[in-house]
């Protein structure tokens, strides 16, 4: 009995922060609980501070309802996403709302050193945000790589050429409670979470990865895996791909292959395009192409939504009518790509994605 009300409280706490804003009329209905049980439950929540009354709803008649949302300074999480030459950290507040967000170059190396300044820049970051370091409930950080989350261990990752890096010899440096996630997958958190249709997410960053986000949730594979769309090939004999094979996807599709004609600047690139420099043009004309055949063959495997996101997902939108025509040549099941949009996240979606989990499991502890 007391874990049922318990599990509703946490149900509650959870869909009032995956919401931003409701009324408990909203909380009674969409999660099936009786008036009494739902107004009780936002009692005790409100009591314990971790939900306000802010606001009312707009009413067309009769008596306004009051807004609910998570109260905002409960707690805190911070995010790291490491790259091979920066650490992007955000900070996001119980209501999921990025607080402060830092882009620093420090170039990648399995030392102590560098172990030790990361944590260092960790630390200064929370302060500059002036949250108290008591109200950190974890740290996320996203890696380039496949990652064992139970272990801690960062198997392997071709972008920070190392593996089997094993962060517990080095948790003193962090200071917090923290976990490991794959950026395709911490970004895909940041596009999809609270997502109610099964969607994948193609990441196009300076490596192509992705996830498969399936009854809210990444399916993870047997070996932590799944999602590895940059290595399908799609040209058999093509390219070489830095996994060593030919013709991956990722020979195609990654921001590389477009920022390698303006001296890896992706967005002169793009300016560069809109000038109609000839080049760019040609060398765009083929991405999409090619990009196409990897939404395609996606969309053929998985019957559901596709998210463009990473480097180039941020140029993306207003593309899509020409990326989806290309589509439409592979494509003879679909009437339209209305499958297809692009994220709402730009560089910082790998560091803000990987927070969330810790705020999921925030509320799991009421
Ligand atoms: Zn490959």
């Amino acid at each position: 009995m007391n874990e049922m009300k318990r599990n509703n409280k946490v149900r509650i706490a959870k869909y009032i922060s995956q919401r931003g804003m409701t009324s408990k009329a909203e909380i009674s209905s969409r999660l099936n609980l009786s008036m009494p049980t739902t107004l009780q439950n936002v009692k005790e929540l409100v009591e314990a501070g971790v939900v306000e009354e802010s606001g009312v709803f707009e009413s067309t008649g009769g008596r306004k309802a009051k807004a609910l949302s998570i109260s905002a300074d409960v707690g805190y999480t911070a995010g790291m996403d490491i790259t091979a030459n920066h650490i992007t950290f955000v900070l996001v507040n119980m209501r999921r709302e990025p607080v402060n967000k830092k882009r620093i170059r420090i170039p990648y190396e399995n030392t102590y050193s560098y172990y030790g300044k990361m944590g260092e820049l960790l630390h200064d970051f929370i302060e500059e945000s002036g949250v108290s370091e008591a109200k950190i409930i974890g740290v996320g950080i996203s890696l380039p790589g496949i990652v064992n989350q139970e272990e801690k261990v960062l198997l392997r990752s071709h972008a920070l050429n190392v593996k089997n890096v094993s962060f517990k010899t080095i948790e003193h440096a962090i200071g917090f409670p923290y976990a490991l996630e794959n950026d395709a997958n911490s970004a895909a958190y940041a596009e999809l979470t609270g997502s109610e249709n099964h969607t994948i997410y193609l990441s196009l960053s300076n490596t192509v990865g992705g996830a498969i986000y399936l009854h809210d949730k990444l399916y993870p594979g047997e070996n932590f895996r799944s999602g590895e769309f940059g290595h399908m090939i799609i040209e058999k004999g093509g390219r070489p791909c830095y996994c060593g094979k030919r013709g991956c996807a990722d020979a195609y599709c990654s921001a590389k292959v477009l920022q390698r004609l303006t001296d890896d600047n992706l967005e002169l690139f793009f300016r560069k395009l809109k000038e109609g420099e000839k080049t760019c043009v040609q060398i765009w004309e083929e991405y999409l192409d090619d990009l196409a055949v990897v939404v395609s063959n996606l969309r053929m495997a998985f019957d559901c939504d596709i998210v463009l996101g990473g480097y180039v997902g941020g140029y993306l939108e207003e593309f899509l009518p020409e990326l989806g025509r290309k589509i439409m040549e592979y494509n003879k099941f679909d009437l339209d790509p209305s499958y297809l949009r692009t994220g709402k996240y730009k560089l910082e979606a790998a560091a803000y994605g990987v927070t969330l989990k810790f705020i999921e499991r925030f509320f799991d502890t009421l």
